[in-house]
């Protein structure tokens, strides 16, 4: 017994070693692309957010403080009515005239309606 286990035990362990090392290759040759391919589509999804985020950057920057926006009602005319007293800014003066006594973001009745004048509008 102790002869012969050595000696049938060397080719299978050796089987065993180049199997295992085989096996070994191939699952760290998978994790290897995996992760590559994790990073691939990390990579994709940034350039996409990246895109995105560009194209809010610029959507904001063209209706965002200091630019002149448009009145919500006609869209063709300035800002240029606060509604009060809930303090909505949100149409022209040609809009604000028409306007019933509600304010067309809220719904509150309107008191007043005030000129506004943005600066570097005009
Ligand atoms: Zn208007
Ligand atoms: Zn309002």
């Amino acid at each position: 017994m102790p002869i012969t286990m050595p000696s049938s035990n060397g080719p299978v362990g050796l089987i065993v070693g180049v199997m295992f090392s085989l096996i070994a290759g191939f699952v760290v040759g998978l994790v290897v692309n995996f992760a590559r391919n994790e990073r691939e589509d990390e990579k994709i999804s940034l350039e996409q957010k990246n895109v995105r985020l560009k194209e809010e950057l610029r959507r904001a920057q063209s209706t965002g403080p200091g630019q002149s926006q448009d009145c919500a009602l006609c869209m063709s005319q300035p800002l240029e009515v606060c509604l009060e007293p809930c303090g909505h800014v949100c149409c022209c003066r040609d809009c604000a005239r028409k306007l019933s006594d509600k304010c067309p973001i809220c719904r509150a009745t309107v008191d007043r309606k005030r000129d506004i004048f943005i600066a570097g509008s005009r």
